[in-house]
C-alpha cells in the first residue's frame, strides 16, 4: 500500500474525515516524508517531539528512526489511532494536549528528556502556526532545531532576512533565536484533503549565540511588534502610539544612529533594531 492508499484505508476504517477546524490535512507524499526526515537528520541519539502526529504517518518513521518521540495531538480520534498503532513501540510517548497550553520545559523534565538532544518536527496545523512558532521562541525551549512543514506565504516570512521583503515581526524573532532556512516546496496535492495553498518544509537551527547584543531582550521585542504593528506608519509613529518613548527621544535616537525621521520598522536591519532599543535603556 502507498501512503495514500494507507491514508485513505486508516480514515475509513476508523471512520473519520479530515477535521478542517483542527488544521488536518494529512500528507501523502513519500517523498516529502523523505526531505523531511533528511532534513531534520534524526538519529538514534534524538529525541523528537512531534506537533500533531495525526493518523502517524511521520510518527511511523520518527519511531523507527529516533531514541524516542513525544507525541502531541489534540483531536481524541487520533488519540485512538495513534495508541493502537504504536502500541508495540517503547519508544513511543503520545500526549493529548493542546501544544499551545503544553509547558515543554516541565515536559521535558518530567520525561527525564534533560542533556538528550531534542529536535522538534511538525506538519503543523496551518491555523496556528504563528503561535506556536513564537512559543517555542520565546518559551526558550532547549532544542536543537525545528524541521516544520507551513504555508509557502508564512515559510517565506519564517526565513526571510530582516530589513528585506516579505518580513513581520515574526522574521525578526525567528532570525534572533535561529538560522533558518528553506529546504522543499510541497505542492497542495501532497495531502486529504488538498489545502487551498502550496506548503514549504522549512529547518529552523537554534543559534547558539544571538546574532546581537541586547541590553533588553524583552524591549527590543516590543519595539520590533509595536513598528509591525502599524507597517506603513513611520517608526516615529509606531513606538509613540505604543507608547514606548516620546517622539522627542525617537528622533534624538534615530539622529544618532543616522537613521532619517520617517524611517519605517519594516526597512530596518535587525542590528539597527538593537541599537534603538539599546539607546532607550
Ligand atoms: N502529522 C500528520 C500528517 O502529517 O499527516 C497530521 C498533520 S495535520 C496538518 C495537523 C495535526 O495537528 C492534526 O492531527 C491535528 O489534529 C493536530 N492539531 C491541531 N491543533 C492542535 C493543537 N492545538 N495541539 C496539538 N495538535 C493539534
Amino acid at each position: 500500500m502507498n501512503l495514500e492508499e494507507e491514508t485513505k484505508f486508516l480514515m475509513k476504517k476508523y471512520r473519520i474525515s479530515a477535521n478542517k477546524n483542527l488544521g488536518q490535512n494529512f500528507l501523502i507524499n513519500e517523498q516529502v516524508i523523505e526531505n523531511i526526515m533528511k532534513t531534520a537528520e534524526i538519529s538514534k541519539d534524538d529525541v523528537v517531539i512531534e506537533i500533531g502526529p495525526g493518523l502517524g504517518t511521520l510518527t511511523h518513521e520518527l519511531v523507527e528512526k529516533a531514541k524516542k518521540v513525544i507525541a502531541i495531538e489534540l483531536d481524541e480520534k487520533m488519540i485512538q489511532i495513534l495508541t493502537e498503532r504504536f502500541s508495540l513501540y517503547n519508544n513511543f510517548v503520545l500526549l493529548k494536549q493542546d501544544i499551545l497550553k503544553v509547558d515543554i520545559q516541565e515536559l521535558i523534565k518530567n520525561q527525564d528528556l534533560e542533556g538528550n538532544t531534542i529536535k522538534i518536527v511538525a506538519n503543523l496545523p496551518y491555523y496556528i502556526t504563528t503561535p506556536i512558532i513564537m512559543k517555542l521562541l520565546e518559551d526558550k525551549v532547549p532544542v536543537k532545531s525545528i524541521t516544520v512543514m507551513v504555508q509557502k506565504e508564512v515559510a517565506d516570512r519564517l526565513t526571510a532576512i530582516p530589513g528585506q521583503k516579505n518580513t513581520g515581526a515574526i522574521t525578526y524573532c525567528v532570525y534572533y533565536y535561529c538560522e533558518p532556512k528553506q529546504t522543499m516546496l510541497v505542492p497542495n496535492n501532497s495531502f486529504i484533503p488538498e489545502p487551498q495553498v502550496d506548503s514549504e518544509v522549512i529547518k529552523l537551527n537554534i543559534r547558539n549565540i544571538p546574532p546581537v547584543n541586547l541590553k533588553d531582550e524583552k524591549l527590543f521585542f516590543k519595539i520590533i511588534k509595536a513598528s509591525f504593528m502599524q507597517r506603513r506608519k513611520t517608526l516615529i509613529n509606531g513606538l509613540t502610539n505604543a507608547k514606548i518613548a516620546t517622539k522627542d527621544q525617537i528622533k534624538e535616537i534615530l539622529n544618532t544612529l543616522k537613521l532619517p525621521e520617517n524611517v519605517r520598522g519594516e526597512s530596518l536591519s535587525i542590528e539597527q533594531f538593537a541599537q534603538i532599543a539599546n539607546q532607550m535603556k
